[in-house]
C-alpha cells in the first residue's frame, strides 16, 4: 500500500483535451474489446498541461522475463518492503538497478522506500529513472505521477496521466492484464469515473483472471472505503486468499473497515498489521487517529514520534499533529504544524480535510466545517471533504447548504454511500411535520406528531428554560429536533450510515436526534428522559462552544435527568455496585477513554452511570458555579484536565483519589448488609431447597430472591410477602428482573389487597420511569377507586414511556372527562381516534360531546357524523345530532381539526 493513498477520489475537471487527442472516454473501437467499457465509464476528458516536459517513448519490445537469480533477490527486496525494513530495501533496489535490473518492480521498490521515507529527491531521481527506463509501463507513471503530485509538481503529474491514456490508447491489448487492470482502475477512480462500473470491468474481471492476487482485493477494498461502504470493504478482504495476511495493507484496510462500528477488532487488525511491518505508516496513523478519538493525546503524540522516525515530512502526521495542537489551545502549533504538512505539496487537499474530519469527532464542527472549506479552496473537487462538510453543516443546523452538497455529491459520485442515504433521507424528512415554538423546531413523522407532538414541544419548552436559566444559556438560534420512527432513518441522520445500534438519542448542539418509541420494540425507553438528557447537550454544548470532553458531557446529561425526576435515574444494580467497587472504576481524569472501545455494552452504559456519578460529585464537593465556570473555560479551548485543578483548587490526582472514595461511599451505602454469592442450585429448586442454601448464606441476594420468586410460584403468599418486604428494605434501589415491588404488586393482588398493590407499584414507578406494566395496573386500580385523578397521572406517565399504544389515551381521555379538563380530553380521544379502532362510533361521539361543549359545533358536527358512519343506529350521536343541528348559530367557531392540549 503506498503512503497516501487516501487522497483517491478526484476528478480533473478541465474538459481541454491538448493535443493528445480524445480521452479514453471515447475509446471503443471494436478491436481493444476489453477497453470497450471505457465508454461508459463516465470518465471525463483529461487536461493535459500546455508544457509537456517528458517525451513519452513507445518501446515496441518487450522486457518482462527476468532472470532466476534476480527474481529470488526481488521476492527478498519486497520481503523487506512488506516488513518495514525500509532502507534495507531501498540499498537492494539501488543496487539492482545500477546493476540494470530488468524488472520494472525494482524501481518501483526504489520510488516507493524514497517516497515513504520522505526522501524526495531521490524518489524523484528514482522516478525519472524508471520513466526513460519502461515508458510504457502504466505503473510506472501511476507511481510517477503520484511523486510529482506529492513534490508540488501538478504539472508534471498530469503529463504522467496523460502518458497512461495515452498507452492505453495505443496498445490496448498490452493492458488487458490483471495488474495493470488494477493500475488502471485506480488511475480512472482518481480521474473520476463511475466506481461501480471501476468494480465490475476492471476489479472483478481481474479478480476473475487471476484469483489469488491479493492486490485486486486491497484495491477494492480500498475503493469502497472511500465511498464510505465500510460492509463491502471487510466483506471483500474476508474473502482475500489466505496469502492476503503478510500483508500490512490488508489488515490496515481491514481496521479502516471496522474503524466506525468495532473499534475493538479494529485495533485488533492494527496491531496485526505493526506486528507484520512496525514501520507501516497507514497503520500507525490509523492508530493515532484512534488515540486521539479516546482522547488519549500523550500517547497520539508517540505514535506521530514513530511516523516522524520514519518520514519527518509525512504530511497526514502533520495534520495529526496541528489537530493536537488545536486541541490543546495551542494555536501558533497549530499553524505551524498545518504549515510543515503543506510544505512538500501547498495544494494537497487531504491536510485541511484530515484536521477537519478530526476536530469534528471532537463535535467541533463549527472548526472542522471550515477546515474542509480550506480543503476545498485548494482543491475544490476533494470529494473526501465534500461529504465531511456536508456532514458538518447537517450537524450544525445549516440545512439549506447541507442539503444541496448532499446533492452535489450524489450527481457526482452515485455510488458514494453517506450522500446517496442522506438524499434518501431528505425526501423522507420534506414529508414529516415541523412542530414550532420559541427556540425550538421540532420535526416529527405526522402520525406521532399527532400522538405526542404537543406534548413533546412543551417538554422541550420546559428544558430549554429549566435548563437554559441553570446553566445560563441562551440560544440565538432555535434548537432543531428530530424524532425518528426508523432506527435506520435516525441512524442516518446521525451517523450518514444505517447501524449504530443502542442509541436512543443523539445532540450536535444544534441539532438533536431521537429515536422514537416506534423503533425500540415492545419496552421502549422513557422519551421524555432522552429528551431531556439530549437537551441537556444542546446546552451544555453551546457553554462550552462543544469543546467538552465526552464524559462531561455525558455526566451532566444524565446528572440533569435524575434532577428533573427521580425515576429517570439509573438504579444501582449489582453489577454497577461491583463495578464501583472494583477494578472497574475508571479513574475521573480518564472518563473519556471509557466511551471508546468499552468492552461491553454494559461497560459503556456503566460509563454513562458513572460520569453522572462523576458530576454529581464535583457538584456536591465544588459547587454548581464551579463547574459552569469550568464550562466557560472549555469553550475558550483550555483542556479540561488543565481547567478542572484551578476551578477546584485541587490537583488532578487528588480529584481522581477523592472521587474513588466518593464512588466507593456511594456504593457502599447500597445494599450493605446483602451478600453476592449465587445458589448452586438446580433451576428447579423448590423453597424448601433454597431456604436450605440460604441458612448457610443468610444475607445473600441472589439467594433471597429466588426464594421470593420461587415462594411466589408455589402461591405461599404470606412466607413471599415476608422475604420481599426483607429485600425491598435491604435494596430499595434494586428494579430489575423479580425485583420485589413487582412481587410484591403480585401477591397483593392475589390477596386482593389493593392497598398494598398500589402502594408497592407506585414504590417501583418512583424510582423506574419506564415501567409500563406498572403503569398499566396503577390506571386500572385508580380507575376501579374512581381515582380519576391517580389514573390521569398514570395515563401522562405511560405517555411519557409509549405513546403510541392506546392504553394510555384512553385512560387519559376518560379521567379529563372526569375531572372536566375538557381540552385535555379532546387531545386524548384525538389521538385515540387514530390509534383505535375497537370502538370508533364511542370515541367520536365523545369528542362531538365534548367539543359542543367547547362550543366547537361544526367540529361537533363532524365527529358525530363519523360516530354514526361508524354505528347508524347509535341512540345517542342522533340525539347529539338533533341537538348540534338546533342549537347551531351563524356565529359558530371553526377552528382547524388540530389536536391541542391548552396546557
Ligand atoms: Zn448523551
Amino acid at each position: 500500500m503506498p503512503a497516501g493513498s487516501h487522497a483517491q477520489d478526484r476528478r480533473v475537471t478541465s474538459s481541454s483535451l491538448g493535443d493528445l487527442g480524445p480521452g479514453l472516454a471515447r475509446l471503443t473501437l471494436a478491436s481493444y474489446a476489453w477497453l470497450r467499457p471505457l465508454g461508459e465509464i463516465g470518465c471525463p476528458p483529461i487536461r493535459v498541461p500546455r508544457l509537456t516536459r517528458r517525451v513519452v517513448l513507445f518501446a515496441a519490445f518487450s522486457l518482462f522475463g527476468s532472470s532466476m537469480a534476480f527474481a529470488n533477490e526481488l521476492d527478498d527486496a519486497e520481503k523487506l518492503f512488506r516488513t518495514g525494513r525500509y532502507e534495507e530495501c531501498a540499498r537492494a533496489a539501488i543496487e539492482a538497478t545500477r546493476r540494470g535490473g530488468r524488472d520494472e518492480r525494482w524501481y518501483a521498490l526504489r520510488i516507493e522506500t524514497n517516497r515513504v521515507r520522505g526522501k524526495n529527491k531521490e524518489a524523484l531521481i528514482a522516478a525519472d529513472e524508471a520513466l526513460q527506463r519502461f515508458p510504457w509501463s502504466v505503473a510506472i507513471h501511476w507511481l510517477g505521477h503520484q511523486v510529482f503530485r506529492e513534490n508540488g509538481r501538478e504539472d508534471d503529474a498530469l503529463t504522467e496521466l496523460a502518458a497512461i491514456e495515452t498507452l492505453v490508447r495505443r496498445m490496448p491489448n498490452r493492458y488487458g492484464g490483471a495488474e495493470s487492470r488494477l493500475v488502471l482502475g485506480r488511475y480512472l477512480l482518481f480521474r473520476g469515473a463511475d466506481a461501480k462500473k471501476v468494480l465490475e470491468q476492471f476489479y472483478d474481471v481481474a479478480k476473475k483472471q487471476e484469483p489469488d492476487l491479493v492486490d485486486v482485493y486491497l484495491a477494492t477494498a480500498e475503493l469502497a472505503l472511500s465511498k464510505q461502504d465500510f460492509a463491502l470493504a471487510a466483506d471483500t478482504l474476508q474473502k482475500a486468499p489466505k496469502e492476503a495476511a503478510e500483508q500490512p495493507g490488508f489488515h490496515y484496510l481491514l481496521a479502516s473497515a471496522f474503524s466506525n462500528d468495532d473499534r475493538a477488532r479494529s485495533e485488533k487488525a492494527i496491531a496485526e498489521a505493526l506486528k507484520i511491518n512496525p514501520n507501516h505508516i497507514d497503520s500507525l496513523l490509523l492508530q493515532a487517529d484512534h488515540q486521539i478519538d479516546g482522547e488519549r493525546y500523550a500517547e497520539a503524540e508517540k505514535t506521530l514520534q514513530r511516523v516522524f522516525a520514519i518520514n519527518s515530512q509525512e504530511p497526514r502526521a502533520w495534520a495529526y499533529r496541528a489537530v493536537l495542537a488545536h486541541l490543546q489551545n495551542n494555536s501558533k502549533g497549530e499553524v505551524e504544524a498545518r504549515t510543515s504538512a503543506l510544505t512538500r505539496w501547498m495544494k494537497n487537499p487531504e491536510v485541511d480535510h484530515i484536521i477537519g474530519r478530526e476536530l469534528s469527532a471532537k463535535y467541533r464542527f463549527t472548526e472542522g466545517a471550515a477546515a474542509q472549506r480550506r480543503a476545498l479552496e485548494i482543491d475544490p473537487e476533494f470529494l473526501p471533504a465534500k461529504v465531511q462538510l456536508c456532514d458538518d453543516l447537517l450537524r450544525l443546523g445549516n440545512e439549506e447548504e447541507g442539503w444541496k452538497l448532499a446533492d452535489e455529491i450524489f450527481a457526482n459520485d452515485g455510488y458514494n454511500v453517506v450522500a446517496y442515504n442522506l438524499i434518501t433521507l431528505r425526501d423522507r424528512l420534506a414529508g414529516f411535520r415541523t412542530l414550532q415554538a420559541e427556540g425550538i423546531l421540532l420535526r416529527m413523522d405526522p402520525r406521532e406528531a399527532d400522538l405526542y407532538g404537543q406534548r413533546a414541544l412543551a417538554l422541550l419548552q420546559r428544558a430549554r428554560k429549566t435548563l437554559g436559566e441553570k446553566y445560563g444559556v441562551t440560544f440565538t438560534e432555535p434548537v432543531i429536533v428530530e424524532i425518528f420512527p426508523q432506527r435506520k432513518e435516525f441512524a442516518v441522520r446521525t451517523f450518514g450510515l444505517p447501524g449504530a445500534e443502542g442509541f436512543l438519542g443523539v445532540c450536535f448542539g444544534r441539532v438533536v436526534t431521537v429515536n422514537s418509541p416506534a423503533s425500540q420494540g415492545e419496552s421502549p425507553s422513557n422519551w421524555e428522559a432522552v429528551v431531556w438528557h439530549e437537551f441537556c447537550h444542546a446546552v451544555t454544548l453551546n457553554k462550552s462552544r462543544n469543546k467538552m470532553p465526552r464524559w462531561l458531557s455525558e455526566g451532566i446529561s444524565v446528572y440533569e435527568e435524575e434532577q428533573e425526576n427521580r425515576s429517570w435515574a439509573e438504579s444501582m444494580n449489582p453489577k454497577f455496585r461491583e463495578m464501583l467497587l472494583g477494578k472497574e472504576l475508571t479513574p475521573l481524569s480518564k472518563l473519556s477513554a471509557a466511551f471508546l472501545a468499552p468492552k461491553s455494552a454494559v461497560h459503556l452504559q456503566f460509563a454513562y452511570y458513572e460520569s453522572g456519578l462523576a458530576v454529581d460529585f464535583l457538584i456536591q464537593r465544588f459547587g454548581l458555579p464551579a463547574l459552569k465556570e469550568t464550562l466557560d473555560d472549555l469553550g475558550e479551548g483550555k483542556p479540561l484536565n488543565e481547567v478542572l485543578p484551578s476551578r477546584t483548587k485541587t490537583s488532578l490526582d487528588q480529584l481522581d483519589r477523592d472521587f474513588v472514595e466518593f464512588a466507593h461511599k456511594r456504593a457502599a451505602s447500597v445494599a450493605f448488609e446483602l451478600t453476592w454469592e449465587e445458589p448452586e442450585l438446580p433451576v428447579d429448586a423448590d423453597s424448601k431447597a433454597i431456604t436450605a442454601w440460604l441458612a448457610s448464606h443468610p444475607k445473600s441476594f441472589p439467594g433471597l430472591r429466588r426464594l421470593a420468586a420461587r415462594l411466589v410460584a408455589e402461591q405461599k403468599w404470606t412466607e413471599a410477602k415476608e422475604v420481599l418486604e426483607k429485600l425491598k428494605r435491604l435494596y430499595p434501589e434494586y428494579v430489575g428482573s423479580e425485583n420485589a415491588y413487582m412481587l410484591l404488586a403480585n401477591v397483593a393482588r392475589r390477596t386482593s389487597d389493593a392497598a398494598a398493590e398500589h402502594q408497592a407499584l407506585d414504590d417501583l414507578t418512583a424510582r423506574a420511569g419506564d415501567a409500563s406494566p406498572a403503569f398499566l395496573r396503577l390506571m386500572e386500580l385508580d380507575e376501579a377507586a374512581g381515582n380519576w385523578q391517580g389514573v390521569a397521572s398514570n395515563a401522562e406517565r405511560l405517555l411519557a414511556v409509549n405513546p403510541l399504544i392506546p392504553a394510555p389515551h384512553r385512560q387519559l381521555a376518560k379521567a379529563s372527562e372526569h375531572l372536566g379538563q375538557r381540552s385535555e380530553a379532546i387531545a386524548a380521544y384525538r389521538a385515540l381516534a387514530i390509534l383505535d379502532d375497537s370502538d370508533p362510533a364511542e370515541v367520536h361521539y365523545h369528542l362531538a360531546k365534548l367539543l359542543r361543549e367547547d362550543g366547537k359545533t361544526t367540529e361537533a358536527r363532524r365527529e358525530v357524523l363519523k360516530s354514526l358512519e361508524e354505528a347508524p343506529r347509535f341512540r345517542d350521536a342522533h340525539q347529539l345530532l338533533l341537538e348540534l343541528v338546533d342549537t347551531s348559530k351563524p356565529s359558530e367557531t371553526t377552528e382547524s381539526p388540530k389536536p391541542s392540549r391548552g396546557n
